[in-house]
C-alpha cells in the first residue's frame, strides 16, 4: 500500500540528494526535512544514513510533537531543532542543516557574515546572523530543542522569510524556506556567500559593507511587490 505521506517523502528524499551533490556535506552530515501542513507532520532524513544509500522508504515521518508516525529508522538527531522552527514559523515548509565548510567556519568564529556585495543582497538585506553560544545549562537541558530556541531568540525581530538562514555559533548553519527545495537552495546560497565573504575579508580585513542604497536596490529587485528580476 502506498503511504499517505509518499509525496512529502519523495520530495524530502530528492532534497536530501542535493546536499552531497552541491558539496554541502560529506558522509552522513546534514539533513533536510519538509512539512506536510495539511497532515501536521514532517518527513526527515533518518539518523546516520549515507545519502547514497538513502531510500524513500527510509525517511521518517514525525508529528509536530516529535512522535514517529511512519518509518522504521530513528529520525535525525536534529529533528527537535527542526520542529522548534516549524512550530514557531507557520510560513516555512522546509528546513536544512549542514556543516558546509565556509558557513561553518564563520559559525565557529562566532561571526555574522557581513553583507559585502550584491550576491548577498540579492538574497537577504542584512548580515547573515549568528546566534550566541549556548550556555552550559541549556546544553544540559535539551541540546537540540535549545538549538532551536537559540535560533528563535536570534530571530525575535527578524522575518524568517526575509532572512532564511542563520549560523549557530560554534556549530553550523540552518536554512529554511517555503518549500524544502527553497530551503536547500538557501543552504547552497549561504555556503557561496560565506566563501565570498571569506575571500573578501582575507583580501581586506577592513572591507566595507555594501552601501544601504545598493543593498535595498538588489533585495527589492527580487523580493516584494516591485520585484522585477527573472521571468514573470
Ligand atoms: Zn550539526
Amino acid at each position: 500500500m502506498v503511504s499517505q505521506y509518499q509525496e512529502i517523502k519523495e520530495r524530502v528524499w530528492a532534497a536530501n540528494q542535493e546536499i552531497p551533490k552541491r558539496g554541502l556535506a560529506i558522509y552522513t552530515f546534514g539533513n533536510v526535512s519538509a512539512l506536510d501542513a495539511a497532515r501536521g507532520v514532517i518527513a526527515i532524513k533518518p539518523s546516520g544514513v549515507d545519502y547514497e544509500k538513502l531510500t524513500v522508504d527510509d525517511l521518517v515521518v514525525v508529528d509536530l510533537s516529535g512522535k514517529i508516525v511512519e518509518g522504521k529508522l530513528r529520525p535525525s538527531s536534529d529533528t527537535p531543532t527542526h520542529l522548534v522552527l516549524y512550530r514557531a514559523w507557520k510560513s516555512i515548509g522546509g528546513v536544512v542543516h549542514t556543516h558546509s565548510t565556509s558557513a561553518t567556519g564563520w559559525a565557529q568564529a562566532r561571526l555574522p557574515i557581513p553583507i559585502y556585495g550584491t550576491t548577498h543582497a540579492d538574497h537577504l538585506a542584512e548580515d547573515v546572523p549568528c546566534t550566541s553560544v549556548m550556555s552550559d545549562e541549556a546544553v544540559e537541558r535539551d541540546y537540540e530543542v535549545e538549538t532551536g530556541n537559540q535560533i528563535l531568540e536570534c530571530f525575535k525581530n527578524r522575518d524568517p522569510l526575509h532572512v532564511p538562514m542563520v549560523l549557530v555559533a560554534g556549530h553550523g548553519p540552518f536554512t529554511w524556506g517555503e518549500t524544502p527545495e527553497k530551503a536547500v537552495y538557501n543552504a547552497a546560497v549561504l555556503e557561496e556567500l560565506a566563501r565570498m565573504a571569506f575571500v573578501t575579508r582575507t583580501l581586506d580585513v577592513d572591507a566595507a559593507r555594501l552601501p544601504d542604497r545598493l543593498i535595498r536596490k538588489h533585495f527589492e529587485r527580487k523580493h516584494g511587490k516591485n520585484a522585477y528580476y527573472g521571468q514573470k
